[in-house]
Formats: C-alpha cells, sequence, structure tokens
C-alpha cells in the first residue's frame, strides 16, 4: 500500500535541469545510488526518487551558493517563480522567461563560461561581456525598445542587478499603480522581452538589421494575436454562464449521410415521459421528426425507447447511413460494450437486434448541447404543446434552434 501511494505522488519536473550540465550527473549519480534487485518496476521507482531527491538537494545547494557568491543579487526564486508562472502569455514565453531568470539562456557570458565561445563580449555593441540582464534589457538597442514601447521602462545598469529581480519589480510597480486591464499590462513585458530576444537571435544569426520600433511593433502584434484568441477561447464571465460546454454545436453528419437525434423526457413520479427523434441531413435540414409519450421505469429506460424508436423508424424506412447520437454517455457505453443495465435490459436488446438489420449505422454520444434540438421537442412533447404537424410547422423555440444549427 505504502509503494502504491508512493508512486501516485507527480514526479515535478523543474523545466531548468535539462538545461544545466551537471544535471546529467546528478541523475546518473540518483540512479546508481543503490543496487537494487528483485521486482523491475518497484527498482525503477526507487531509482526515480532517488534521482528526485538528488536533483532536489542540487538545487537547494546551488541556489545557497549562488546567493553567498553573489549577495547584491540575492533574488527570491519562488516569487520570482510564481510571477513567471501566471504571466498571461503562451506557454513558450513562460518557458523562456523562466529560463532567462534561471541564467541558463545560451547568451556570450554564459556560452564563455562553458568554454563554447572564445568572447563573452556583446557581438551588438562590442562594448560589455554579454550577460541575460545586458542581452534583455541593457545593450543599447534594447534600452531603446523598452523605452520606447507603452510601459516606458528604463533599465539602466544601477536599477537592474538581475532579470528576474528586475521582472518583480516592474510587476511590483503595475499593480500599485491599479486601474483595468492589469494582467495585460504585465503580459506586454514578457512579449517584449521575447520579441527582443528573437531580434537578438536574427541578428547574431541571420544578419538581420536590428529596429527598436519593429521589436516593439512585433511584440504588440504577438500580444494582441494572443488576446484575441484567449478572448474567444474563454469569454469573459460577465456574459454570464457561458461556459466551454455551451460552445458544443450540433454536430451534421458526412454529406450523404442523415443524423437522428434522439431524447426522452421523463417524470419519475408518474413513471411517464415523452420520446424524440429528429433526422437531419448535413445542411441540418429536417427530414423526418418524431414525438410520442411513453412509460418507464427511470430515465435511462426512456432515454433507450427513445434509441429503440429511432432504429424503429430507420428500419421501417430503410433508411441506411444514420447515425444515431444520444446524450446519454452511460446508455452510449452500455449498448456498444454490451453492458446489461438491469431496468433498460429488454429494450437494450431490442436495440442491439435492430442494429444488426442495418449495416450501415452508428451510434454516438454528444454533449447536451449538440442535442438541443431533441431535448426541446421531448420536453414540448411531454407538456404536450407540440402539436402534430410539429416537423413542418414547429413552434418558435423549436424553429429558432432548428435555425442555429442550419448550415453549418
Ligand atoms: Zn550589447
Amino acid at each position: 500500500m505504502n509503494q502504491i501511494q508512493k508512486t501516485e505522488k507527480n514526479f515535478k519536473f523543474e523545466a531548468f535541469w535539462t538545461d544545466h550540465e551537471e544535471c546529467e550527473n546528478i541523475v546518473r549519480r540518483g540512479w546508481e545510488k543503490e543496487d537494487i534487485q528483485g521486482c523491475v518496476w518497484k527498482g525503477i521507482t526507487r531509482r526515480i526518487e532517488n534521482c528526485k531527491e538528488e536533483l532536489t538537494n542540487w538545487t537547494r545547494r546551488k541556489e545557497q551558493s549562488d546567493n553567498h557568491r553573489n549577495p547584491s543579487t540575492s533574488e527570491d526564486k519562488r516569487e520570482i517563480w510564481r510571477e513567471v508562472w501566471s504571466m498571461e502569455v503562451p506557454q513558450k514565453i513562460r518557458m523562456f522567461l523562466w529560463k532567462a531568470c534561471q541564467n541558463i539562456l545560451p547568451v556570450g557570458s554564459n556560452l564563455y563560461k562553458r568554454k563554447i565561445a572564445s568572447d563573452p563580449k556583446c557581438q551588438i555593441c562590442l562594448k560589455s561581456p554579454e550577460t541575460v540582464e545586458h542581452a534583455l534589457l541593457l545593450c543599447d538597442w534594447a534600452r531603446a525598445a523598452w523605452f520606447g514601447a507603452e510601459g516606458q521602462w528604463t533599465p539602466t545598469a544601477k536599477t537592474v542587478t538581475s532579470i528576474g529581480n528586475w521582472i518583480v519589480e516592474c510587476i511590483k510597480k503595475l499593480r500599485a499603480g491599479g486601474g483595468e486591464n492589469q494582467e495585460r499590462r504585465i503580459s506586454k513585458l514578457g512579449f517584449l522581452m521575447w520579441e527582443i530576444w528573437k531580434t537578438r537571435n536574427n541578428k547574431l544569426f541571420q544578419q538581420q538589421e536590428i529596429n527598436p520600433r519593429g521589436t516593439i511593433y512585433r511584440a504588440k502584434i504577438l500580444e494582441a494575436i494572443y488576446w484575441k484568441l484567449t478572448d474567444t477561447q474563454q469569454p469573459h464571465k460577465k456574459e454570464g454562464n457561458y461556459s466551454k460546454t455551451n460552445l458544443v454545436k450540433w454536430r451534421p453528419p458526412p454529406s450523404n449521410w442523415l443524423k437522428a437525434n434522439v431524447d426522452a423526457a421523463f417524470r419519475k413520479e408518474t413513471g411517464t415521459g415523452a420520446i424524440a427523434v429528429v433526422i437531419r441531413d448535413y445542411k441540418g435540414r429536417i427530414i423526418l421528426g418524431f414525438s410520442g409519450k411513453i412509460q418507464a421505469k427511470s430515465s435511462i429506460a426512456a432515454e433507450a425507447q427513445a434509441i429503440r424508436q429511432a432504429l424503429i423508424i430507420l428500419n421501417n424506412l430503410q433508411m441506411d447511413k444514420t447515425l444515431i447520437e444520444s446524450d446519454n454517455l452511460k446508455l452510449v457505453q452500455a449498448i456498444k460494450s454490451n453492458t446489461p443495465i438491469g431496468e433498460a435490459l429488454a429494450i437494450i436488446q431490442d436495440i442491439r437486434i435492430l442494429m444488426e438489420m442495418l449495416p450501415e449505422k452508428g451510434l454516438t454520444w454528444t454533449p447536451r448541447n449538440g442535442n438541443r434540438l431533441a431535448h426541446a421537442v421531448a420536453k414540448a412533447a411531454e407538456a404536450d404543446t407540440l402539436r402534430a404537424n410539429w416537423g413542418t410547422n414547429p413552434p418558435e423555440d423549436i424553429q429558432i434552434i432548428i435555425g442555429k444549427e442550419m448550415h453549418q
């Protein structure tokens, strides 16, 4: 039991581990720490635990020695981490910012330390060693970009102790300033830093001319695209309970197929209800609509009756190539996997026989919002507000759903 609980814990892997040379040795040391015999799986779990322990200890030691070596730049890594990971920017930018704060970007001084470059100097201004801070904040052109941007940030050698501290300071100032769209203004910082890094790389590796204004412009475009996308993906809470599931729409069948949406309305107190079958083509045009009262033992039995009714109609009319769609997941799964459901046993048996009679058909599940029309028809039929000719002359609320789901 103990073993199982241990393996369920997530192995928290820090992104920067893969970028540190030393980590390879740390992992090896952890892996070979114990001579493990017996169960292979337990052995691997044990080894992973050991690696994790070694890495965690190494991180702690490294943080301490970094702070000790350079007390003036001591930083609160936790705070930096929290701010960077909560920034409203694409994941790749968050990763980039975190790498910058961990001082593991391949800038001149880091490459020099690792003996990859022969000169730590900034290849753009040729004036100072290219540290992460220099490349992203302090090189003349980068300072111009920061100052020229909306935020009018002014990084100087005096105010910048480390990139992580600088980011946290800027965010604090923005928060203290109050006002609307704070998160969005904070995100501008991330977008611009990312574009500065890209501009620097394009200059070094593709000899593209540097133009701070161009960098600012590209950061703005990137930001606009990002917010447009997230705005449509996650509508603001103001717009009511417009949740993700509400975005699910009726899915039309392939062009030479039909779709039969089915649903049931059921009253437990009386054991009565109504079922609905709506058959539409790929353009959402109604081919056939059926509704009728039923008696049932439970709502799942009522839903099963709706599926059976759809199959009876399809068989009688020899309508092949039709997908039947229900929003009852449990029922659809039970039918497909031949799992018995007590109160619907006989109906499910009928369904299976009927399905074998139609070679080209399918049964699928849809979220509720993909099944609005059948739901509304069943409800209206149950409440006796549906006229017999509803298929050709539907009531207004049903007409609206039909209209919305047409020509998709
Ligand atoms: Zn420079």
